[in-house]
């Protein structure tokens, strides 16, 4: 079914199929109602796998926000002071007026147009909204560059130069888990879709641990939460490694099949037994044995990585090595085992 084809006609509505347009893992499938040329209500699609009829209450509230009196509707001006919320309203000519005006002056001077910098990315995504005439117009006018993603560059890179691409477990697999670490992440709040995988795991009893400085809403309905010092999450992929390697809870056969560089990576982790990693990470010696331990021993294990751990100097680094944990202990066999931070680089994106 083509998405901009109504589906249905009940009493002159219209049934709509869209998809969710904001920047978020769960990508849903929308159900818009319209009557009269208005959307009159917006639910999710009941056969799309990852939305599963359900919606987060940002967006099944959308329709308040579509109309809501307090949109900006018009180009407005700020009067007096900045902070001070006075803003007067002007046309679309004058507010083009102005920018034009203001560009124009700063590519003449003597920085040129490249102290102009077009900061955006994907808010709302839509690949129209996202990258077409401002990428033209911005690059006519000489601006700089902007790599775009301005937050996650460094975890994407980190994760491919180990795994290879920006692939991952299925999303639908997570309920399968034994084992699931949330790293760096509050599906609660922003993967709505992947918790309900991972509170249907919890039923069928696999063990959540939550890696976090913050003591999330999702770090709370965790049966453990480690929350380790922030910037510190590559020396606790290092001290998992040392028990790992040190214990014989490692998959030599995985090892020796389809990964390169262990023995310089064992060299490493070496480096950093779990009394080091204490200190480092601020968590308890034990705590971080137990992950370990765990973590070589339950199968299928899961890890949700997100860029939250990237956040910080070395965070590119910090997911690259948290990214070799699966390998070690061979979780990719498992449909359910391995990572995932985007499924971005997977082909159904392509
Ligand atoms: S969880 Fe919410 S923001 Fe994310 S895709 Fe679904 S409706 Fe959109």
């Amino acid at each position: 079914m083509p998405l901009d084809q109504p589906v249905s006609f009940v009493s002159g509505r219209t049934l709509v199929r869209g998809a969710c347009p904001h920047d978020c893992p769960d990508t849903c499938a929308l159900h818009v109602t319209v009557g009269n040329g208005r959307a009159i209500k917006v639910d999710g699609d009941p056969e799309h796998p990852t939305t599963n009829g359900v919606l987060c209450t940002k967006v099944a509230r959308y329709l308040e926000r579509t109309y809501s009196d307090a949109r900006v509707l018009h180009p407005l001006q700020r009067v007096g002071k900045k902070g001070d919320g006075k803003f007067r309203r002007i046309s679309w000519e004058a507010a083009l007026d102005i920018i034009a005006k203001r560009f124009t002056e700063i590519a003449a001077s003597p920085e040129g147009p490249q102290a102009i910098v077009p900061y955006s990315y994907a808010g709302t995504m839509g690949l129209l909204q996202y990258g077409s005439m401002d990428r033209r117009f911005f690059y006519k006018l000489g601006a700089s560059l902007l790599d775009r993603t301005i937050c996650s560059v460094a975890g994407k890179a980190g994760y491919v130069a180990t795994v290879g691409a920006a692939i991952g477990i299925d999303m639908e697999e997570f309920e399968n888990a034994r084992l699931i670490l949330i790293w760096g992440s509050n599906p609660i709040v922003s993967n709505l879709h992947l918790w309900s995988r991972l509170q249907e795991a919890k039923r069928r009893g696999a063990k959540l641990v939550a890696i976090d400085p913050y003591r999330s809403q999702t770090a709370e309905k965790c049966h453990v939460h480690l929350a380790l010092m922030p910037g510190t999450d590559a020396a606790l992929a290092l001290g998992m490694m040392h028990v790992l390697i040190d214990e014989h809870l490692i998959d030599r056969d995985y090892i020796d099949r389809y990964t390169l560089g262990f023995e310089q990576l064992s060299v490493r982790a070496r480096e950093y037994p779990p009394q080091r990693v204490a200190e480092i990470t601020g968590l308890a010696a034990e705590q971080i044995i137990d992950l370990a331990r765990d973590y070589g021993t339950i199968r299928p294990a899961a890890i949700r990585l997100n860029y939250g751990m990237q956040r910080h100097a070395g965070g590119g680094m910090a997911m690259r090595t948290a990214a070799c944990l699966p390998a070690l202990v061979g979780a990719w066999r498992d449909p359910a085992g391995g990572a995932l931070l985007s499924s971005s680089g997977s082909p159904a994106h392509h």
